[in-house]
């Protein structure tokens, strides 16, 4: 089990960085795990869980000497975070983060590093509906994709060491442009979150009219909805602030779709319903024969999703 990274700085605490720090000791790849969260409640809780081999009050005194830094905060606060870590990055540092969005984060972020430190940024798209030090597990990221969005002259030696730490994490990796990686998560994650969010919202109005039924003759794939609308508030509202852009033309897209699909069961147009939920019923075979997801009735996840 070769070490990596000499020392790593985990900040923020959740379920991302205790995830990143159970399965770094599983594989071994750094000598020293610090951490660092807002609260002193959720430092005592990840030191008392293993998660890191240290917590500090502040972040700047957690990323002295670290040869990796890992943001690990919600995307709205990366800015202020690097902000406050900068000046005391020692030269050579590599600085990440996984925020579910890159090119906003790489702007707030990048600002902030000093001159020869590496900033090369990316997004494990692995996670569940539950946050904070309690919910991190060490399989998170096992056979998950993380996707790598190095920016400008990005050293590719350093690219490829933090390629190498995110497999050993046991993740699949890929590397895109940041702007690509904003649209495609804004299809696959994304907007599907809002859309749960605003069906659970008509369930939860409904609700008041239908006494209750509403959840007792829930089906699967409301539960799913549920699942995925009971996410982390902080995390979604800065998922959707920051990716402005990609999510209101893929909504836009949405909505013009179920536009269409409302007009054809006005017109009782069976025909073109059926063409739909073939072509639709398609991509989701094409995820079974990816090994992204299995028929199951659970949906596979026993409680996970990715995000
Ligand atoms: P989480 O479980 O809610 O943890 C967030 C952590 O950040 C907490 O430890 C929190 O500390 C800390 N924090 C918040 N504001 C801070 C600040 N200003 N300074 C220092 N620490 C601060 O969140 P998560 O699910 O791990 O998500 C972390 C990041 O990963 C986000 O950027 C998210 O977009 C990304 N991500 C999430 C998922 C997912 O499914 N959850 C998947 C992939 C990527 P306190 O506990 O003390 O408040």
């Amino acid at each position: 089990m070769t070490q990596i990274y000499d020392k790593v700085a985990l900040i923020g605490l959740g379920l991302i960085a205790g995830s990143m720090g159970l399965a770094m000791k599983r594989a071994g790849l750094a000598s020293q795990i610090v951490g660092h969260a807002r609260s002193s409640e959720t430092r005592n809780t990840a030191l008392k869980l293993g998660l890191v081999d240290a917590v500090c009050d502040t972040a700047a005194e957690a990323v002295a000497d670290a040869d990796l830094v890992v943001l690990c905060v919600p995307v709205g606060v990366m800015g202020d975070v690097a902000a406050e870590i900068a000046p005391a990055l020692k030269a050579g540092t590599v600085v990440s983060d996984v925020g579910s969005v890159k090119a906003k984060v790489i702007d707030m972020v990048g600002e902030h590093i000093p001159e020869g430190v590496h900033f090369i940024p990316a997004h494990p798209i692995a996670g569940t509906e539950n946050s904070g030090p309690n919910a991190g597990f060490t399989e998170l990221f096992d056979g998950k994709w993380t996707i790598l969005t190095p920016v400008g002259d990005a050293d590719t030696g350093e690219v490829a060491k933090l390629r190498t730490y995110w497999e050993r994490l046991g993740a699949k990796v890929d590397v895109m442009e940041p702007e690509r990686h904003d649209l495609v998560l804004s299809v696959t994650s994304h907007v599907p979150h809002l859309i749960a969010y605003t069906m659970v919202g008509v369930a939860d109005d409904l609700e008041r009219v239908t006494d209750k039924e509403v959840i007792e003759f829930s089906t699967g794939g409301f539960r799913d909805f549920t699942r995925i609308a009971a996410s982390d508030p902080t995390m979604w509202r800065d998922v959707f602030l920051n990716n402005k852009e990609a999510t209101l033309d893929v909504l836009g897209r949405f909505t013009e779709e179920l536009f269409d699909l409302q007009r054809a069961i006005r017109r009782g147009d069976g025909e073109q319903l059926f063409e739909h939920f073939t072509r639709t019923r398609a991509i989701r075979r094409g995820i079974i024969e990816a090994g992204h997801d299995t028929a199951a009735d659970d949906f596979g996840r026993a409680g996970k999703k990715d995000s």
